[in-house]
């Protein structure tokens, strides 16, 4: 049966077996779309039915999470975790904590993790969790009965050998640490069962910076291939949690001039650079809005929500050379694509999972702005947790610029690998494909070699 017609039914398929899931939908077509070529010159893929395995999760649980609040009230939110591919390696991905989670939202994560995980060059399985728990506005207290009524359930179902979770939105450094109590207390045992752990039990040097400096280093590799650099290049990112401000902090590092940040109420505009200082304090120790940024005396320009152009937001109208989504799926939409290409931006590079819509995407495709898809461009955050299973396993504690370095290598590595792909399939540069089918293909594989299982 030809690719096209395989490819029809199973999304069809998809959409049968798990309703109302579009962001699940937009994430599995957008990779088989891209295997035709391999498909087409491979039969041993669809004889073994390939994908119709690889788009059903192995496992998906889903619980109750009931906690009670600092005035005694009982709440009660939904958690998820999906396990959707062991066949290179334990299950491996983060929890998000956002009001928007849902079983489709989780299913896209997990279905990305597989290919990325498997683009590292590690041995790591793909999965995700989360929760539709809000944490803003919460107490600490609150948020540790929330972490710890989470893995009171999440506990039964991970472990070392088996399924070790990150952080990923809403789950940073404080989450990890009231999770992993909870874990040890529960099962008595002091594993490396999550990552991103605190640096005194555990955890990487890097590890919070790897997602952010990996996305910089990767695009410095595609720039390169062509000849160019980030150096002076004039660079707009959104977001400014984890990823944005440890991106913002490597393109400095890189002698470039980062623009912009944003957040989920508005976006920052400092033609003279981002202050990284001002911004780690505001969001790593206020935990406020970026309002608060343009309040001290400031000559930058603050745009609220409700003033973001139509079907756009305000981030992507700013001029600038290469653009870096770091915040959220689906943020960059085809009039942002359109304004990113008017200003003369010559490389889009995903730090955040899916940010790009699929339309967007399709402009940027036919008017030559290069692409890095975040499953390899921000693979570094998921490499280097593997870094952090490799010092638990030994006992050992890397410096800082040893993990670096790996991380440093990792990246040129997926790189390599996507270029090298497209190239194979004669689409040179085209990393969506040359990501897709390099880590599609290392599990499809294995999971030949591994038997109808
Ligand atoms: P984070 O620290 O929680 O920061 C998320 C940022 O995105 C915040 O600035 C948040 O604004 C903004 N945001 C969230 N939802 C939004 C929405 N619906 N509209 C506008 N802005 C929104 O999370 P993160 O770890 O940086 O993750 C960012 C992205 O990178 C996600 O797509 C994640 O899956 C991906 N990623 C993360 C890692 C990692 O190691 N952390 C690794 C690979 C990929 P507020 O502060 O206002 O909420």
């Amino acid at each position: 049966m030809p690719s096209t017609k395989k490819i029809e039914e199973i999304l069809k398929y998809i959409k049968e077996y798990s309703p109302e899931q579009n962001e699940f939908y937009q994430a599995v077509e957008e990779v088989l779309e891209s295997l035709h070529p391999l498909l087409n010159q491979e039969s041993k893929y669809l004889e073994h039915n390939i994908l119709e395995r690889i788009v059903v999760p192995e496992r998906s649980i889903i619980f109750r999470v009931t906690w009670v609040d600092d005035a005694g009230k009982i709440h009660v939110n939904v958690g998820y975790r999906v396990q959707f591919n062991s066949t290179i390696g334990p299950y491996k991905g983060g929890l998000r904590f956002h009001p928007t989670v849902s079983l489709g939202t989780v299913k896209f994560l997990g279905f990305e993790q597989i290919f990325k995980n498997a683009l590292t060059g590690l041995q790591i399985g793909g999965a995700k969790g989360g929760s539709n728990f809000n944490p803003k506005g919460k107490s600490d207290n609150e948020i540790m009965k929330f972490c710890q009524a989470f893995m009171t359930e999440l506990y039964k179902h991970i472990g070392q050998h088996k399924d070790v979770p990150a952080g990923d939105i809403g789950v940073g450094a404080r989450e990890i640490g009231y999770l992993f109590g909870q874990y040890k207390r529960l099962t008595g045992e002091f594993e490396g069962v999550l990552t991103g752990k605190g640096l005194n039990w555990g955890g990487s040097l890097a590890r919070k910076e790897a997602t952010g400096y990996g996305s910089v280093y990767f695009a410095e590799n595609f720039l390169n291939a062509y000849g160019k650099t980030l150096k002076g290049k004039r660079c707009a990112v959104s977001g400014s949690g984890n990823v944005a401000i440890y991106t913002i902090e490597k393109l400095y590092e890189m002698g470039a001039i980062p623009v912009s940040c944003s957040d989920s109420r508005g976006t920052i505009y400092h033609e003279k650079g981002i202050d990284i200082k001002r911004l780690k304090t505001i969001k790593e120790i206020h935990h406020s809005s970026l309002e608060e940024y343009a309040t001290v005396d400031c000559d930058c320009l603050y745009t609220p929500v409700s003033k973001y152009p139509k079907d756009g937001h305000a981030v992507w109208h700013i001029a600038c050379d290469v653009a870096f989504p770091s915040a959220t799926q689906n943020e960059l939409t085809l009039t942002d694509a359109k304004a990113l290409k008017k200003s003369g931006c010559i490389l889009v590079n995903e730090g955040a999972n899916m940010p790009t819509t699929p339309d967007a995407y399709e402009f940027i495709k036919e008017n030559d702005i290069l692409f890095s898809p975040g499953k390899a461009a921000n693979a570094g955050g998921v490499a280097t947790s593997q870094l952090e299973m490799s010092q638990n396993a030994s006992m050992a504690q890397w410096s800082f610029e040893e993990v670096d370095t790996k991380l440093k290598t990792i990246m040129k590595n997926i790189f390599t690998t996507a270029y090298e792909t497209s190239k194979e399939f004669d689409c040179e540069g085209d990393l969506v494909m040359g990501a897709n089918i390099a880590g599609f293909r290392k599990v499809a594989d294995s999971m030949i070699e591994q038997g109808a299982v």
